[in-house]
């Protein structure tokens, strides 16, 4: 089967933390740029230094979820506040205000996306929309995050380069969420 963007829903939940947590440290901080361009990619560093949390989204449904900071698990809120502090002086030191690449993906979700479309294809399944969904966070959430900014319109613009050692990875990885009991 071919596997498009339409055929399976997912989000991680850390893009909404990460959104919360610069929005704070650039409350603080008033000589930061908080233009587009600067505050994706803070969001795109500290996203890739975060344990992502993909989860399922049924269709139709709304992604986003409503957190809030305080509620976090106190090691996970400490690791956030101290990566939005280093994302911010990083982009402060190099600031990139005008290339406008301001849309954010997850680069390896096209790696994985190809890589399951071909093991559908040998082991000759088709997964249904909440199947796709469910394996699709289950992979992504085992595999660092390459998150990555871009042009609109450009999604997955640019196929990643990935080692032979990594790309066995994203397959087992694959494997292992098709032979999960919950996927039927
Ligand atoms: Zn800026």
């Amino acid at each position: 089967m071919r596997i498009s963007l339409e055929d399976y829903g997912i989000h991680n939940d850390m893009e909404d933390v990460v959104e919360l947590a610069i929005y704070q440290v650039l409350s603080e901080d008033r000589s930061a740029c908080d233009c587009p361009q600067c505050h994706v990619d803070m969001k795109s560093l500290m996203l890739n230094r975060l344990t992502p949390q993909y989860r399922a989204v049924p269709k139709g449904e709304e992604s986003r979820t409503e957190i809030r900071l305080n509620d976090l698990e106190r090691d996970l809120f400490n690791k956030v506040v101290a990566e939005s502090y280093r994302a911010l002086a990083k982009v402060k030191g190099e600031p990139r205000h005008d290339t406008n690449r301001t849309f954010l993906v997850n680069s390896i979700e096209e790696v994985v996306v190809v890589a399951l479309q071909d093991i559908l294809r040998q082991e000759k399944r088709e997964l249904d929309y909440d199947s796709l969904s469910k394996v699709m966070a289950h992979v992504l959430n085992s595999l660092e995050p390459r998150y990555t900014t871009t042009h609109k319109g450009h999604v997955f613009s640019r196929t990643v380069e990935i080692d032979p050692a990594y790309l066995a990875k994203i397959y087992s990885s694959i494997y292992n969420a098709l032979t999960a009991s919950s996927i039927s």
